[in-house]
Formats: C-alpha cells, sequence, structure tokens
C-alpha cells in the first residue's frame, strides 16, 4: 500500500511528531523516512539511534525521560562491560542490546536494514511504516576544533561539545535512497511530505544530501511542508542552536526555512515566532502558526492534526 502521508526525520523531536501522525492517520497511510547518517558500528554492534528511536516510539515502548533507548531498561550488560574496562561512553541497555545484536546478525545473513526495520516494526505491532533512508552507509562527519569526528563520537562521546567548522554526509553522493520512499514520492496517492522537527544539519541534511532523493522531493506532487525544529529562536533539546551559531547562521526559525529553500511549499513556525512570518512568507512560502512544543501525546497529536490540516488546505489551493 502507498502511503499517503511520508515523513522526513531524525531522532527524537522528528519521532515525536512522527508519532502524532501516526496516530492521527490510519494505519499504513504514513510512512516516515529515518535518518541513517548516525549510524555506526559499535562493540562489533550495528547501531542505527535515529531507526530505533522512531520504532521505540511508535511502538510505545521509548523511554519518556531520557529521550532515548527503552522505558523500564535494565543496565546489568554497561555495568559489566565497565567493569571489565570495555568501552562504556555509548550506552546500551539490556533489552536495547537486544535489537542491536538481531540487527547485526541479519545484516550479516544478507538481509537489508530496510527488511530488518519492517520485521522489526511487524513485531513490536507498530502498525505504520519506517523506511531507513538507505540501504547504503551514508556517514555524518564533522569537522570541529578537534578535528574530523564521527558523528556518535561527537554527540555523545564529546557531548557535542567541539565548534564544529562543516559538515559532510560521506557516501550520500553515491548511496540509494529507500526505493519505497523514491516510489511514495512518484505516487499520485501521495498527500503530504512532511519534515520533521529534526536538527537540519544533523538530521534532514543526510537525507537530503542524497540526489535521488532531492530530486525526487523536487519533482513531488505532494506539498512539502516543514515544521520548525526552533521556538523562539532555541532548540527544546540538542545542540541546534549551537550548531547554527557556529556555523555562522542566524539562529532562528527563518534561517531553517532559507535552508529548505526551494523544497518548501508550508513551513510551519511556532506561535512564538509570528514575528517571522512575513520574512518567510517573503520567500514564497505558505507559512502557518501553530503550538509546536510537544510534551505529552495530546500535543503530538494536536500538532500532527495542523500539519496534516494545513497540508490539505495547501494541496487543495
Ligand atoms: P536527535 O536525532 O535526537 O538529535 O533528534 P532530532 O534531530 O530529531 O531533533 C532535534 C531537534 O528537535 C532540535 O532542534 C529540537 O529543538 C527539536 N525538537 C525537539 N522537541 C521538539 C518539540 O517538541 N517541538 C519542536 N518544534 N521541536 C522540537
Amino acid at each position: 500500500m502507498s502511503p499517503r502521508v511520508l515523513a522526513l526525520c531524525g531522532g527524537v523531536g522528528g519521532a515525536k511528531l512522527a508519532l502524532g501522525l501516526a496516530r492521527r492517520l490510519p494505519p499504513g497511510a504514513l510512512a516516515v523516512l529515518v535518518n541513517t547518517g548516525d549510524d555506526f558500528t559499535h562493540l562489533g554492534l550495528h547501531v542505527s539511534p535515529d531507526v530505533d528511536t522512531v520504532l521505540y516510539t511508535l511502538a510505545g515502548l521509548a523511554n519518556q525521560t531520557q529521550g532515548w533507548g527503552l522505558e523500564g531498561e535494565s543496565w546489568a550488560f554497561m555495568t559489566a562491560l565497565a567493569r571489565l574496562g570495555g568501552e562504556d561512553w555509548f550506552r546500551l541497555g539490556d533489552a536495547d542490546l537486544a535489537t542491536h545484536v538481531e540487527r547485526t546478525r541479519r545484516l550479516a545473513a544478507g538481509e537489508t536494514l530496510t527488511h530488518i526495520t519492517a520485521a522489526f516494526a511487524a513485531a513490536l505491532g507498530v502498525n505504520q511504516t519506517i523506511l531507513p533512508m538507505s540501504d547504503d552507509p551514508v556517514r555524518t562527519m564533522l569537522e570541529t576544533e578537534m578535528g574530523t569526528l564521527a558523528f556518535q563520537d561527537y554527540f555523545v562521546r564529546h557531548r557535542a561539545a567541539p565548534r564544529v567548522r562543516a559538515i559532510r554526509y560521506d557516501g550520500a553522493a553515491t548511496a540509494r535512497p529507500s526505493a519505497r520512499a523514491l516510489a511514495a514520492l512518484a505516487s499520485p496517492e501521495l498527500e503530504l511530505v512532511v519534515i520533521c522537527p529534526s536538527n537540519p544539519w544533523l538530521s534532514v541534511a543526510p537525507l537530503l544530501s542524497m540526489p535521488a532523493l532531492r530530486a525526487a522531493l523536487d519533482a513531488t506532487r505532494a506539498p512539502v511542508v516543514a515544521v520548525s525544529p526552533l521556538i523562539a529562536g532555541q532548540a527544546v533539546k540538542g545542540p541546534t542552536a549551537k550548531l547554527m551559531a557556529e556555523l555562522g547562521l542566524a539562529v532562528n526559525a527563518a534561517t531553517v526555512a532559507d535552508y529548505y529553500g526551494g523544497l518548501l511549499d508550508g513551513y510551519v513556525l511556532d506561535e512564538a515566532d509570528a514575528a517571522l512570518a512575513p520574512t518567510v512568507a517573503r520567500r514564497g512560502c505558505a507559512v502557518e502558526l501553530a503550538a509546536t512544543l510537544m510534551t505529552d501525546l495530546p500535543t503530538r497529536e494536536a500538532l500532527a492534526a495542523h500539519v496534516l490540516a494545513f497540508g490539505a488546505r495547501l494541496a487543495s489551493g
């Protein structure tokens, strides 16, 4: 079944809206295309942090306070690993570990990340589609004051502290995007593309850096709408604002709209940023104001409903 809505997202911020959309749409009507630029091999295991965040969130298993991993997790493995002097800077809970072990086993047996993710989603009772952006490796690399760092070294090991000078997405030029995402973008059944409020440079850019996906997004007949990840010039969580300042960009929601540029038909600004609406609109993009802070399930669903209604208006108008 071809999805009616395709959502592009990274981890935590994006997954919140993805869950709202998943609950507002009938089963099978949503496909979530997820960043894999953060994927890495750790302790011999293939870890896909954003795919897992979306998987656990849509399955209702995500840890609410931590923002990553599983609810009710235990840490016997990490404790035992640390006791042996093993690498404990990247925390893997006991139940989470099963995901990485089983994914790694299946990859070694020749299954694709797309196939494995679909199997995990089905096993966990997710009734919407989760698509890794590619089965080919794309790796986000940051040029920092400490030299070039792989994404997880920057983000987790160094807690996003080093100043960033430039970001590149190794492998993106040749990686083949998800075939199902390309098919959805070409399908007359697609009604809306949503760029979730994820970090534009760390979570969405890896997707947009794949030329075939970018071209398909440019060509799709469905409206493309982004939700600002900044509220009143601040990130809700994570290094988006810090990174923008380091890259020499004005830290506000209009800069994010500029970054997506001609890709966008519509942009959802937080009500707190109403003053930026004329700036964004002047660039030819329809602007919608909404309460975009998602603190619980009702606020996620409310924002999802708002975005779907905005998209429907754009499609009909
Ligand atoms: P990561 O992969 O875990 O860093 O997560 P993402 O890239 O998906 O999301 C990080 C971005 O999400 C940050 O820019 C946050 O400001 C934004 N974000 C997180 N929660 C919310 C929210 O409730 N509303 C909005 N508008 N943005 C959010």
